[in-house]
């Protein structure tokens, strides 16, 4: 496995497998690796080569937002990396991914102005911008998105879709602690007593599911037990608990197809996403 830090050397390594006929897999990260990120990995498995980035992107940080805090390992993200068979890790500076000037960006309406959108407003310019960069750096067969970002994919998509871009993207199922807490390297700001809090989280978004399980479809009344429940734990503060179409985040009243049912919840002051995505067809 090879861990490099400029642009060049990604090309020169991509382009040398190229030439040999291999195809590429991407996994697109910001680091403080866990075993959500490996699942990405380990779908990427079925190209030659798997490629990930492991870059804080300051641009899809908010003035307010956890960017100087956001936790950074490289050692311990190595070894994992290693450990999945990873063949090249690129780990670059912040210089080296805008320079000393930097004026161009990649946006988006609709998709980007609810959910997430609404209180980081500037998050999914920011992800646009460098997953372009990263895609134009890297020319993957294949790009790997969670599905724990599930607003994130819809987007990702989208952008791929509406500029053409030549590779394919392949979303992965939530992977969750035992407890269910969706893993995330936010996860490590939480104290004992926030951890057993955020829990409330995915107990929310598996009453969904039951809810859904049983023939419920009306989002108003999945919403709303949802809701009680998060309101149950006095650590938690909501952000959003919201359905929208997977395809295009604009608000639903039944569910049908494919549902995204979302949250944001305030564990303290370490906010947390969690979903549900729903495949009914009726
Ligand atoms: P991040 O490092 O948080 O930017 O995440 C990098 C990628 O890993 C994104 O595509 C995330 O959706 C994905 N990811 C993060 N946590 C999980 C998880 N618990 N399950 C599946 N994918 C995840």
């Amino acid at each position: 496995m090879k861990i490099v830090s400029t642009i060049q050397e990604v090309r020169e390594c991509v382009n040398a497998w190229k030439k040999e006929g291999k195809t590429v897999g991407f996994v697109p990260t910001m680091g403080y690796l866990h075993e959500g990120h490996m699942s990405l990995i380990d779908a990427a498995r079925e190209n030659d080569k798997v490629v990930v980035s492991i870059f804080v992107n300051p641009m899809q940080f908010g003035p307010n937002e956890d960017l100087a805090s956001y936790p950074r390992d490289l050692e311990h993200d190595a070894k994992m990396c290693e450990a999945h068979k990873v063949d090249l890790i690129f780990h670059p500076t912040s210089e080296e991914m805008y320079g000393d000037s930097f004026y161009s960006y990649v946006d988006m309406n609709v998709l980007t102005e609810d959910l997430c959108g609404l209180t980081r407003p500037v998050h999914f310019r920011g992800v646009c911008t460098v997953v372009t960069k990263l895609f134009n750096i890297v020319m993957p067969d294949k790009a790997y998105f969670g599905q724990k970002d599930a607003q994130q994919l819809a987007i990702i998509r989208r952008m791929v879709k509406d500029l053409n871009m030549p590779l394919q993207i392949v979303g992965c199922p939530i992977v969750r602690e035992p407890d269910g807490l969706a893993k995330s390297s936010r996860n490590t700001y939480l104290s004992e007593e926030e951890h057993r809090a955020a829990l409330v989280l995915s107990r929310s978004v598996f009453l969904a599911r039951d809810m859904i399980g049983r023939g419920e479809r009306d989002c108003k009344a999945v919403l709303a037990a949802m809701t009680a429940e998060i309101e149950k734990e006095p650590l938690a503060r909501i952000d959003y608990v919201k359905a929208v179409d997977f395809e295009n985040i604009q608000p639903v009243t039944q569910i049908k197809g494919n549902v995204l049912i979302a949250i944001a919840v305030y564990i303290g002051k370490t906010r947390l996403i969690d979903n549900l995505v729903t495949d009914i067809i009726e």
